[in-house]
């Protein structure tokens, strides 16, 4: 056995449990799926019990639908990983599917200089039922949470999605399936590994840290004032005010089309500078898949970037959000956010 095989199969890993389909069974009584136990994890996938990990597990108490997330339960995500960080070599999270990619991103921003992996899954299918990918994703995230390098550090120190045999970067991330067992995918970036007969990891373009003996800095403080709006033909006046121009939001995300083009009316114009010129952050993200925001293609584009939008190039909305929560939370001057939205901060953007 090689001292890196050693190192692998001596790996500690924690899991935690917040609930999502992932975690349910069906009552054989009333055939209605319910959550079980976690504790009794390893009975469920005794599969993980021939790798020679430690591997433990917290539940969320209670467990929820992911629909029910919100930046308490990332910061309690964040707080878990935190207390535990010098005790484990990785971490696996179970969350629902509507809302990883959006608890994904948030968590990568939330800790910084990361040196361990931070692996996000869940299923489409309940680990309870014959066909389900619960199974095959939680033992691909547990493998990928331990993987270590030739120098004993971890491949993947990075917040990242497993899904379907493939690792994504979290903040990169979208759900784009609400039935296929792959349901998601990060369009504007390759996956970090992909699982076949083994895991072929795509060393090149995984996030390393300055300091591997450095501890990450978590941060607890989001402002979650921004809204989005979703630009659509025959959008309303009073709604694009109602969003743009609401005085409890510090940020506005504007989803427009392609890239990055909104209506050139002139009563569309003028409520963007004027929310502009309230000091508000406004930031473009196109609504297509895939692709970047160039304001300086379209004359539509180069006319709501002159009234004060910055460009989110490739950034997923869900990434937006999380880096406008987290950087609205570290800064009180929108000028400040704005500049440092334009920088690549968790490789959620390609510069
Ligand atoms: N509604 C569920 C959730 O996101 C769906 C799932 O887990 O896939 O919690």
């Amino acid at each position: 056995m090689t001292d890196m095989q050693n190192r692998q199969d001596k790996a500690s890993l924690l899991l935690l449990y917040t609930g999502g389909t992932i975690g349910m069974k069906q009552d054989p009584n009333t055939l209605t799926l319910k959550p079980f136990d976690f504790s009794q994890i390893l009975a469920e996938v005794p599969e993980l019990a021939k790798f020679a990990y430690r591997i433990d597990s917290v539940s969320f108490d209670p467990i929820i639908d992911s629909s029910d997330v919100d930046p308490a339960v990332w910061k309690e995500i964040a707080r878990l990983i935190d207390v535990h960080y010098d005790e484990y070599d990785g971490f696996v999270v179970l969350h629902g599917t509507d809302t990883m990619a959006y608890s994904a991103s948030a968590l990568s921003f939330m800790i910084e200089g990361l040196t361990k992996p931070v692996i996000f899954t869940g299923s489409q299918l309940p680990i309870g039922l014959p066909r389900t990918d619960g199974k095959e994703n939680l033992i691909s995230a547990v493998e990928i949470a331990a993987a270590k390098d030739a120098n004993g550090h971890a491949m993947v120190p990075e917040v990242c999605i497993c899904f379907d045999n493939r690792l994504l970067r979290g903040n990169r991330t979208k759900k784009v399936s609400a039935d296929e067992f792959k349901a998601f995918r990060s369009p504007n970036m390759p996956p970090l590994a992909e699982a076949g007969i083994s895991i072929r990891y795509n060393d090149a373009i995984i996030r390393k840290p300055v300091d591997w003996d450095a501890r990450p800095a978590f941060t607890y403080d989001l402002d979650t004032r921004v809204s989005i709006l979703k630009i659509h033909p025959g959008i309303t006046r009073q709604v694009v005010r109602n969003i743009l121009c609401g005085e409890d939001t510090r940020a506005v995300i504007i989803e427009t089309y392609g890239s990055g083009n909104a209506p050139a009316s002139e009563w569309f114009l003028s409520l963007v500078s004027e929310a502009s010129a309230m000091g508000k952050v406004l930031l473009n993200v196109t609504q297509c898949l895939a692709g970047v925001v160039n304001m300086g293609i379209y004359a539509n584009g180069k006319a709501i970037q002159d009234c004060g939008v910055t460009g989110g190039g490739d950034m997923t909305v869900e990434a937006a959000l999380g880096k406008l929560f987290y950087l609205l939370g570290k800064s009180a001057e929108n000028d400040a956010v704005k500049r440092n939205l334009a920088l690549n901060l968790r490789g959620e953007i390609s510069i």
